[in-house]
């Protein structure tokens, strides 16, 4: 017998990586928020790897924190390494990556959530949704009980209906054995939404007194550490203990085993109809895929500290259990391996995103907002990313304020959730800097003075938070401006200074600021010009560097940006007919009518949309307005 068990504003279905940010961003907006989840024990469960960050991801975990996000402070209280990858690159591809420890990282968000006030944590599932007068108006849960709310956000990641493969034997099943979600699909499909199968695979988890480390490379953490959340900024890590990780190999005789069972994989047997993340292949995959190489990477990372679970990064796998455990121990140190939990692949409902508008709430379907994996996105960040936009959007709704819409110039956040909306995807999405046009101008060190006042605004950065930023901010200027107004002569003295720090002479009184500019001259080398300068906390100094150092680039890119904001500020109106537009193609018209741009920007990267239908939609739109001017109009 159903009830209503309770009346929110905001019901969230799922507490992994979205469900937890989008709730939490609902409650600290003021808005009471149902959090509903199978089980709480799978609250922020890291299905996967045992990591957070990385190329393009740690760009993401950045910019959550800027708008006031908590994936980025969780991770910082959990990480038992740390490590700036790409560090010899340029700033634009810098990205942390931090292992956590994973039982502490769920430990973690779930005291934040239990912490939250507005916030109701309640293990049920959900099965279908509460209507009335025909629009969602909560959710229905298997014990019963409805939630009845303003806004629904589903988050439900890789449960709905999932199914584990492992060979021949494959069941229904959520992922690490848990519950899946059965029944909710049906009522996703019911309201006119197209759902599609997805699949993902996860490796084995072998006990770490059975591996021999011996022969292997020690991957180290990081001396300096640097945290993820800007609120960690100036706290001191150093000293903080890390746990190694480890590099080894697979072998010929490992991808043998693979090519003698390759028949009996899940996916080879056609069992799968799923696809799988292209950026994260099993391992049968890659033999498959570079059949000419002997052996591929490896790497061994710790899963917690009170664990000796090792996760197997690198050898994913929907192969019998039985060839699983013949090719791990042909994996070089793991010839005694001892499983703790099979590899395995897992299939899954995900919804067509192309259906929802870049607020990610469903087109068709108001009050309905969709986030995570459920949108075909792969990865906790980029689920994060999304749940933190939904649940701002769905208070921002109940607020009668504009959706936050976040730009492909503005953040990598908005290139994801363009990218998905507009393009949608047919395997799961995984975020990389190359997907990010404006790269340079979007780096992890810059996130929060792109993004904190947008945070402020909509009222999801607090107090503390804020100042802090203001002080770094403020900081970054005054440094920027006093070294700018800081002038060398080109004293002999000065000269010999430059050519001791092998740099080229001086012709004129120069600004230190311009100086950095060259490539030998940075800001500790150029102390010598500047005895008298203030002690600034690294990241002020490095945020004033990188700025100064790629000027040229950055105003070039600055200069594009311009360019693509005008497309973007061309908007197109929901209801437009393209059909009754002249000149448009049929295939330009079809997929303009699916998937409803907000602007001529937008169009114009709708795959099938060309640059000679956007040229006739750019002559309609002036058209109109000229009428429209002109007072012609529709009359
Ligand atoms: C086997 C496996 C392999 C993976 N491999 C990779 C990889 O290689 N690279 C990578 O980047 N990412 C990988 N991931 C993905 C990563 O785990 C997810 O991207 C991330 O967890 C998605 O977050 P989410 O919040 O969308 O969903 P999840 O973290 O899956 O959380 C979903 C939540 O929804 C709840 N839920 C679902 N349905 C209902 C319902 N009807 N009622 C109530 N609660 C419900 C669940 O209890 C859970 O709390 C993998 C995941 C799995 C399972």
């Amino acid at each position: 017998m159903n009830f209503i068990a309770k009346t929110v504003d905001i019901v969230v279905v799922g507490a992994g990586h979205a469900g937890c940010e989008a709730a939490l961003a609902g409650a600290r907006m003021g808005h009471k928020v149902a959090l509903l989840t199978i089980n709480l024990n799978s609250i922020a469960a890291m299905n996967c790897n045992p990591n957070v960050g990385g190329t393009g991801k740690g760009h993401l975990v950045r910019e959550i924190d800027a708008l006031g996000g908590e994936i980025g402070r969780n991770i910082d209280k959990t990480f038992i390494q740390s490590r700036m990858l790409n560090s010899s690159k340029g700033p634009a591809v810098h990205s942390l990556r931090a292992q956590a420890d994973k039982w502490n990282y769920h430990r973690a968000m779930k005291m934040t959530l239990e912490d939250e006030e507005n916030l109701y944590l309640i293990q049920d599932e959900a099965v279908s949704f509460y209507m009335e007068d025909d629009d969602v108006r909560g959710i229905v849960c298997k014990s019963g009980a409805i939630y009845r709310a303003k806004k629904t956000v589903l988050a439900t990641g890789t449960y709905l209906r999932g199914r584990v493969f492992m060979g021949e034997v494959n069941y229904s099943s959520g992922p690490d054995g848990m519950q899946p979600a059965n029944y909710l699909t049906e009522s996703i499909e019911g309201l006119g939404i197209p759902t599609m199968r997805m699949k993902t695979g996860t490796p084995a988890r072998v006990h770490r007194d059975s591996i021999d480390f011996s022969n292997m490379e020690v991957q180290k953490g990081d001396e300096e550490i640097h945290p993820f959340s800007f609120s960690n900024f100036d706290k001191d890590f150093s000293g903080k203990e890390q746990i190694d990780c480890y590099l080894t190999y697979t072998t010929p005789e490992c991808h043998d085993i693979i090519r003698k069972n390759i028949h009996r994989s899940a996916m080879a047997m056609g069992d799968i109809e799923g696809i799988g993340p292209r950026y994260c292949p099993s391992i049968e995959d890659k033999v498959t895929r570079f059949g000419d190489r002997d052996h591929h990477q490896v790497f061994l990372e710790p899963e917690g500290l009170l664990t000796k679970e090792i996760y197997v990064q690198g050898v994913s796998s929907s192969l019998p259990v039985e060839v699983q455990m013949a090719l791990y121990k042909k994996i070089e140190g793991l010839e005694h391996c001892e499983f703790m939990r099979p590899a395995y692949a897992i299939e899954y409902d995900a919804i067509d995103a192309t259906r929802l508008d870049r607020s990610l709430e469903v087109m068709e379907v108001k009050n309905l907002y969709m986030a995570g994996q459920i949108n075909g996105s792969s990865g906790y960040e980029e689920a994060a990313a999304q749940g933190l936009v939904a649940g701002i959007n769905a208070a921002l709704s109940i607020e009668g304020r504009d959706p936050l819409i976040l730009r492909r110039d503005q953040a990598y956040i908005g290139v994801l959730i363009d990218d998905l909306v507009t393009k949608g995807t047919r395997e799961p999405y995984r975020m990389m800097t190359s997907r990010a046009e404006y790269r340079l101008t979007l780096r992890q060190d810059n996130a929060d003075l792109r993004l904190t006042d947008i945070g402020r605004e909509i009222g999801l950065v607090k107090d503390e938070q804020y100042a802090m930023f203001v002080a770094r901010r403020d900081a970054i200027d005054e440094e920027t401006e006093r070294l700018a107004s800081i002038r060398i002569n080109p004293t002999e003295e000065n000269i010999e200074k430059l050519a001791e720090l092998g740099s080229a002479t001086l012709r004129n009184a120069t600004p230190l600021l311009n100086l950095m500019q060259r490539p030998e001259l940075n800001y500790d080398n150029l102390a010598v010009f500047d005895e008298d300068r203030p002690a600034l906390p690294r990241h002020v100094i490095e945020e004033v560097e990188t700025n100064i150092r790629y000027k040229g680039y950055i105003d070039k890119q600055m200069a594009q940006i311009q360019k693509f904001r005008k497309m973007e500020n061309k908007k197109l109106s929901k209801d437009l007919d393209y059909m009754s537009i002249g000149g448009l193609r049929n295939e330009a018209k079809e997929k303009l009518m699916n998937i409803r741009p907000e602007s001529v920007g937008q169009a114009g990267r709708i795959s099938g949309v060309s640059p000679a239908d956007i040229n006739v939609l750019l002559i309609y739109l002036e058209q109109k307005s000229r009428e429209a001017r002109n007072g012609l109009g529709d009359a």
